[in-house]
């Protein structure tokens, strides 16, 4: 028995290594990929820092009790890691230039600032969100990007097999909530039907409420995709991102529950590297080209970005703006010019002198 784990361990090690290599020859990556063994679920974990390098964290012995008899052990863990490499690596975009985000002017333009203003607008507030450093506007930001992504590998790999199989061990053996529900359904709307092999694996985890069903058929009416053939190229393109966003979170924001907002976190594929937006110093640059864009474009007017509270952003812009202030001063110090004044002491004269002059 401890051999046959040596070896299926071994066997998962080597094939990811090469799944790793031919993904990144596919879609041109030039950036590093590090590979690091856990053993802790979820068994695929990844991250890319600043769409430049990726991190991945695997475990190789990925136990898959409650996966589909079907589809092998080899198949179900080749299958997640050609989707977790993918997935990454489609944050920054393949070789065509499609994915999602692409960069971080993108990323804040036209999806974290459009997702703020809705979730600001019906009182939803930014507080800290789940148990991956988000807050509840860049988990929506990242909920948004990861549709995007999930949808062109899946396109790509000819099923979603690799895509359920991650989401699959995610959900865990329990039923799940809305949110993760709209989450799964919009992408299997949104990729080819013939590439649906796979999904059968998530439906357990669908409660099939009437009210994550309308969320969902109302985005995808909304969006116009009834109409769109290649879904995914659409959705990776930014120059539908502003309206796409806007209508994600205006229809996900209603399976929020707003008495116990928490209860909505489910966790992403891969850590979260919008964190960053989190950092005193990144909110301060950010409030900066805020406010220089403002300048720029004639507005006149500053307004922070939503997802940064008003009284920091509004700091680290007049933290910045103070060093340019030009003051005034003279180079040289005035001299004062006083007159000498003489002190003595005489005797105290009882004749011409009073009781308050004694010293
Ligand atoms: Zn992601």
């Amino acid at each position: 028995m401890a051999k046959k784990t040596q070896n299926k361990q071994e066997r998962n090690k080597d094939s990811l290594k090469e799944i790793v290599d031919k993904e990144r020859a596919k879609t041109r990556f030039t950036g590093d990929v590090k590979i690091e063994e856990k053993s802790s679920r979820p068994s695929f974990d990844g991250i890319i820092y600043r769409f430049q390098n990726v991190s991945l964290k695997v475990n190789c012995s990925y136990p898959r009790s409650v996966l589909r008899h079907d589809i092998s052990d080899g198949e179900a863990f080749d299958s997640a890691s050609e989707h977790l490499i993918g997935h990454e690596i489609l944050h920054k975009g393949n070789e065509k230039g499609e994915g999602c985000p692409k960069n971080e002017d993108l990323e804040m333009r036209t999806i974290l600032i459009p997702i703020s203003k809705v979730l600001a607008s019906k009182g939803i507030p930014n507080i800290p969100f789940g148990s991956q450093g988000h807050t509840l506007y860049t988990y929506f930001t990242n909920l948004f990007e990861d549709v995007g992504v999930n949808v062109l590998k899946a396109r790509d790999a000819g099923s979603v097999l690799g895509f359920s199989c991650l989401y699959d061990e995610m959900a865990g053996e329990k039923k799940v909530n809305p949110m993760y529900e709209a989450f799964i359904k919009i992408q299997a709307l949104l990729a080819p039907r013939k590439n649906l092999r796979g999904i059968s694996l998530l439906k357990k985890h669908f409660h099939n409420d009437k009210k994550t069903n309308k969320a969902v058929r109302n985005f995808m009416s909304r969006s116009g995709f009834d109409k769109i053939e290649d879904k995914a190229g659409y959705f990776s393109n930014e120059a539908n991102w502003e309206k796409l966003s806007t209508i994600f979170a205006e229809e996900l924001s209603d399976l929020l529950d707003k008495q116990d907002l928490q209860s909505s976190f489910f966790i992403l594929l891969g850590g979260n590297d919008l964190a960053r937006y989190n950092d005193p110093l990144v909110q301060e640059g950010l409030s900066i080209k805020a406010y220089n864009s403002a300048k720029k474009g004639g507005q006149g007017v500053f307004t922070p970005p939503l997802f940064i509270p008003n009284n920091l952003s509004l700091l680290a812009l007049y933290r910045k703006l103070a060093k340019n202030i030009q003051v005034k001063t003279a180079s040289h110090s005035e001299k004062v010019e006083m007159p000498v004044a003489y002190i003595d002491k005489r005797k105290f004269d009882l004749r011409k002198d009073t009781l308050e002059q004694l010293t």
